[in-house]
């Protein structure tokens, strides 16, 4: 995301005349940058030419664009671009219907997170006034009944499996009829994932399915598996025919590209992705967060809903009236960092910041908590006046920098970047109230 923003400052700068060299210098990069984070190549190029041309056509109809209008489109455009992409709507989403018995069946590879994932959306539901309860139709791994069974139990949901039974078929059918039996709404089977061979699980898939009769399968994907999601989904979509995907693992460094070609792929929506190994870590799908994280940009809508729920109720509202006036202060910024520092695993949260993500990735997680402690530091030296304030006054009157930092210890450039990343909220919070929803790359400064 950084590597792009710099990419479009820069090709800006350097040729300031050239609208057609600026464009593809830019579009260049950001084709490099995407193909790094796993998104298929025909892909790519194929969104290459819509922004070219989309590009091209707003040139002709104003021959007096600036650079400034130049950079905002094409941020636009790839944002919107990868939204499209990746923001498959089915025609009838799935809606699990109470008193009467829903079948959710789960495929997918082997460690994919099949097992952890199913109590996640068991929980969900749950949650939702559901009765639901899990069968453990994976009699491949030994311990894979235990290891739901304790999930389940710590979830408080109710289990079905055999430790001595070696038909996952035979198993699946025994679950469904006593969960249907005790009058359950929802119930979730596990499978395997797993075979001597690939032609074998398959085949089993489509043996449970027949006799559970899913009213939704669902697929769950690793968000790190890369450019193999494609194959991947498409042979599974073969036996399975699933309706929703999963999205695995999205906590770690992997920015989950390769799930784009997976919705392409098989025309299937994403509906939640997990954020850890926890049974909480689990997040509805939202594409515009996907591509902010893909874009490496931040995403205020998660970041507030977590913030929501760990802040002190007084504080929050404060931050969050502001934020629908389209309005971000220093002092927002401040109770969001304390906020932060109170909800831990600080490398899962500071990539939600804006800016932050690059920031933090490469460092350990005592070295992020230090950094944070230090804006926290540098946003005490403000005053009440400065805090309040959305942070011009420091760019009118320069010497409050340097007073800050001595007060803080730290330096013009530390409060600099305090002030960056607190414009950057500023400006997504501008957009957020606008549209309902955030603007895009349009973040950076500048
Ligand atoms: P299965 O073989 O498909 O059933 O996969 P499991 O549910 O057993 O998960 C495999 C491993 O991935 C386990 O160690 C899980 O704790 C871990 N895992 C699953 N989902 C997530 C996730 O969203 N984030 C992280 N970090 N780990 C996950
Ligand atoms: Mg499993």
């Amino acid at each position: 995301g950084k590597r792009i923003n710099n990419a479009v400052n820069g090709a800006l700068s350097n040729s300031k005349d050239d609208y057609t060299t600026t464009v593809d210098i830019m579009l260049k990069t950001i084709v490099t940058a995407l193909l790094e984070s796993d998104v298929n190549i025909k892909l790519v190029s194929q969104m290459r030419n819509n922004i070219k041309s989309k590009l091209m056509e707003s040139k002709t109809a104003s021959s007096s664009v600036t650079n400034a209008q130049t950079k905002k489109l094409i941020q636009e455009t790839v944002f919107d671009e990868l939204c499209n992409l990746v923001d498959y709507k089915s025609d009838q989403p799935f809606q699990p219907k109470k008193r009467q018995t829903n079948v959710i069946m789960f495929v997918g590879l082997q460690g994919s997170g099949k097992t952890t994932s199913c109590t996640k959306l068991a929980v969900y539901y749950s949650k939702r006034g559901f009765k639901v309860g899990l069968v453990c139709a994976d009699t491949f791994r030994a311990g894979a009944f235990d290891q739901l069974k304790q999930n389940a139990i710590k979830a408080h949901i109710p289990f079905f499996g055999s430790y001595t039974e070696a038909d996952p078929v035979k198993v699946a059918a025994e679950g469904i009829a006593k969960f249907k039996k005790e009058k359950f709404d929802i119930i979730i089977v596990d499978t395997s994932g797993r075979h001597r061979q690939e032609e074998e699980l398959f085949k089993e898939m489509v043996e449970i399915s027949n006799v559970v009769k899913p009213n939704q399968t669902i697929m769950v994907l690793d968000a790190s598996i890369g450019q193999a999601a494609e194959q991947q989904s498409k042979a599974f979509k073969d036996s399975s025919d699933f309706g929703a995907i999963i999205l695995t693992k999205m906590d770690g460094h992997a920015k989950g590209g390769g799930a784009i070609s997976a919705v392409a792929a098989t025309n299937t929506p994403i509906i939640f992705i997990g954020t850890g190994e926890h049974i909480h870590d689990f997040e509805k799908f939202s594409p515009k967060s996907f591509v902010s994280k893909l874009l490496g940009i931040g995403d205020i809508e998660s970041l507030l809903e977590q913030f929501q729920t760990v802040s002190n109720k007084e504080d929050t509202k404060a931050t969050m009236e502001n934020i629908q006036q389209g309005k971000f202060t220093l002092l927002d910024f401040k109770k969001q960092m304390q906020t932060i520092m109170k909800m831990g695993p600080l490398s899962n949260i500071a990539q939600m910041i804006p800016g932050m993500g690059n920031l933090m990735s490469q460092v350990s997680e005592e070295e992020t908590s230090q950094k944070m402690k230090k804006m926290v530091y540098v946003l005490d030296s403000m005053t009440k006046q400065e805090l309040e304030s959305d942070g011009r006054i420091f760019i009118d009157e320069p010497s409050r920098m340097v007073r800050v930092a001595k007060g803080s210890g730290t330096s013009v450039f530390e409060v600099e970047m305090i002030l960056m990343q607190q414009q950057m909220m500023a400006r997504m919070a501008k957009g957020a109230q606008g549209a309902g929803g955030m603007p895009g790359m349009g973040a950076m400064p500048g």
